[in-house]
């Protein structure tokens, strides 16, 4: 299958996911371009990909400087507080924002520029030990606390669910992730929306969308197997 093929067959399945998700929302589709050259980027963004997901800063920032502005760039993977400088103005989004060291650097960064940097908070909701992110019980005062953060807007949450084959359990773990973001959309913080709920990858991207997902962040089902 090329990536033409691929992307064919998930739009339209992400089109009548959405019409019989909880939300009926549309959903955002993120491709994951980690560990692909910027031939293959250029051919997805030909096919309509708007937004393209890296989860390294060096392979992030190489590939901006090649590609420009022909799509939108979201940091999907753990950011070490000395690389927020090369993209804090750059992305459109943030996605692993998952300690307060880090909104730190990123509000100082963004405070002397002048800039507003949109995140995701990265909550490790199946609690697994090489997972970042916080734990659910950590979230809502985390967002609490970020409302001095002037220069950062919260749009929501980011998770990566568990390797597992277990429907039942992962559906419930994402519906954890859809009633967090709305009990905390409800509080009105003053600098967070609470609108994105960025959950699901290939593996688990139906189920996901079904559970309330409005950005889904799929690589090896639109590029193939990933080479290492
Ligand atoms: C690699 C990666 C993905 C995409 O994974 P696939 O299983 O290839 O779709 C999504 N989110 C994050 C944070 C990733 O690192």
């Amino acid at each position: 299958m090329s990536i033409q093929e691929n992307l064919e067959h998930i739009t339209q399945e992400i089109k009548e996911l959405e019409s019989r998700s909880l939300t009926g929302e549309e959903v955002t589709l993120i491709a994951v371009t980690k560990n692909h050259g910027v031939e293959a980027i250029q051919q997805a963004v030909k096919w309509g990909i708007q937004n393209i997901g890296e989860n390294r800063v060096q392979e992030l920032v190489s590939k901006m400087e090649i590609l420009g502005d022909c799509t939108n760039y979201h940091l999907i993977g753990s950011l070490q507080t000395n690389k927020v400088k090369y993209i804090y103005d750059k992305v459109t989004l943030i996605q692993s924002l998952d300690r307060m060291k880090l909104a730190e650097e990123i509000e100082k960064r963004a405070s002397a520029t002048e800039t507003i940097v949109p995140c995701l908070v990265q909550v490790n909701i199946g609690e697994e030990k090489s997972k970042e992110g916080l734990a659910l019980s950590e979230v809502e005062q985390f967002i609490y606390d970020l409302q001095e953060k002037k220069h950062l807007s919260v749009k929501g949450l980011m998770t990566i669910l568990p390797n597992s084959e277990d429907e039942v359990y992962l559906r419930s773990l994402f519906r954890k992730m859809f009633q967090l973001k709305e009990t905390i959309k409800k509080e009105h913080y003053t600098n967070s929306s609470m609108d994105i709920l960025s959950m699901g990858m290939s593996g688990d991207y139906k189920i996901a969308i079904e559970e309330g997902s409005n950005m889904v962040r799929i690589g090896t089902k639109i590029f193939g197997q990933r080479e290492y």
